[in-house]
């Protein structure tokens, strides 16, 4: 399809939306529109026809465990607590639900204390965040860490911001508890909590654990409470690419925006590390291709960027997409699980594939026969 019929396709498909809006709901909760996964340019990778290696093809067997119906229903689970608001006893219950969930796929969890004083007081209070860890095979001192943030705000169900990242790191560690998998390195899954205050769960883990890096507690055990940092990916608002103007579906050209911050300490690691998981989009990701970009901002990604390859995955980028208000429903009580379709949902899905393609190769997992 050329440019100018493309742009034409798109001021019709608005036209019609916007005259026969119950129509177009109709239509797509019967999921037409973006091509299935059968159609024949979505069978290998988004971009079509990169041609994959032996290795390659192992990835995607780790990969193909990510289940699209299993990432939605933990979204929904997120969001049966609301929007989780830090300092809430509906976001403690929360925390207590994504651990019991993690220990239910056979994980050993952990959690962070730490104290936050809320605006307008001058009495710190006790806050928790919890994390679970898949240890390496051979080498247990070394770690990438993937995280979304579990707090919400805005009085809906924090759906979008940030249920459906928080859900992008369980699925993943849901994939890798699979029978059979096995990974050279370790992954530690991070559901941060106080996001929404100033990144306060984040910034706390950097400052109790940044010095245990590497340390075997007891010596000679083998056993590594904080293995050495290779890098951080965090995964905040997936799901909701709309355009600006927002339109009412999902653009036609929607994609995962990887970003790192040029304006770091480790930003050449930190453009590897992005380049890599662009990579592993193109070869792994089933329906939105990805692009990168270097203006990382304003997620829990921030306060590791000065000490690890650090990046985060999102649905638009931040500063001058979401900052433009690309997103209605950010922090609105419309941030609900049915405000989205599965167009959008596939959004998140696709970057659950793009960091799973890309950290399955760093950490060298597999699925043993
Ligand atoms: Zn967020």
């Amino acid at each position: 399809m050329s440019v100018s019929n493309k742009v034409t396709h798109v001021l019709i498909t608005f036209a019609f939306v916007a005259s026969l809006w119950p129509m177009a709901i109709d239509a797509q909760g019967r999921g037409g529109g973006r091509p299935s996964p059968a159609d024949s340019r979505n069978l290998r990778g988004v971009l079509g026809g990169v041609p994959m290696t032996a290795a390659d093809s192992a990835i995607k067997e780790v990969v193909d465990l990510l289940d699209f119906e299993s990432y939605k229903s933990l979204i929904q689970g997120l969001t049966e607590f609301g929007d989780r608001e830090q300092g809430t006893p509906r976001n403690a219950a929360a925390v207590d639900w994504i651990e019991q969930t993690l220990q239910g796929w056979g994980y050993q969890t952990a959690r962070i204390h730490y104290d936050y004083t809320p605006r307008g007081s001058d009495v710190a209070e006790p806050r928790e965040e919890v994390y679970a860890t898949l240890v390496g095979a051979s080498s247990p001192d070394e770690m990438y860490i993937l995280g979304g943030h579990m707090d919400g705000r805005g009085g809906g169900e924090a759906a979008n911001d940030d249920a459906s990242g928080t859900a992008l790191v369980m699925e993943i560690a849901r994939a890798l508890a699979s029978p059979g998998v096995t990974s050279a390195r370790s992954i530690r899954f991070a559901l941060w909590n106080n996001e929404e205050t100033g990144l306060n769960g984040a910034r706390a883990y950097v400052e109790q654990r940044q010095g245990l890096q590497g340390i075997e507690e007891p010596a000679g055990s083998g056993n590594y409470p904080e293995p050495r940092w290779l890098g951080m990916v965090q995964h905040d608002m997936m799901l909701w690419d709309h355009g600006n103007p927002v339109t009412h579906e999902q653009a036609l050209d929607a994609d995962v925006d990887i970003e790192f911050q040029l304006n770091s300490v480790m930003a050449d690691a930190s453009a590897q590390l992005a380049l890599a998981l662009l990579n592993a989009n193109r070869m792994f990701a089933s329906h939105y291709p990805a692009v990168m970009s270097n203006a990382m901002s304003n997620t829990d990604s921030g306060p590791f960027q000065d000490i690890v390859a650090a990046v985060s995955l999102r649905e638009n980028r931040r500063l001058y997409e979401t900052g433009n208000r690309a997103n209605p429903h950010w922090h609105q009580p419309t941030d609900l699980f049915v405000t989205f379709s599965d167009d959008d949902f596939r959004l998140g899905f696709n970057a659950a594939q793009t960091t799973l393609g890309a950290i399955a190769r760093l950490v060298d997992a597999k699925v043993e026969r």
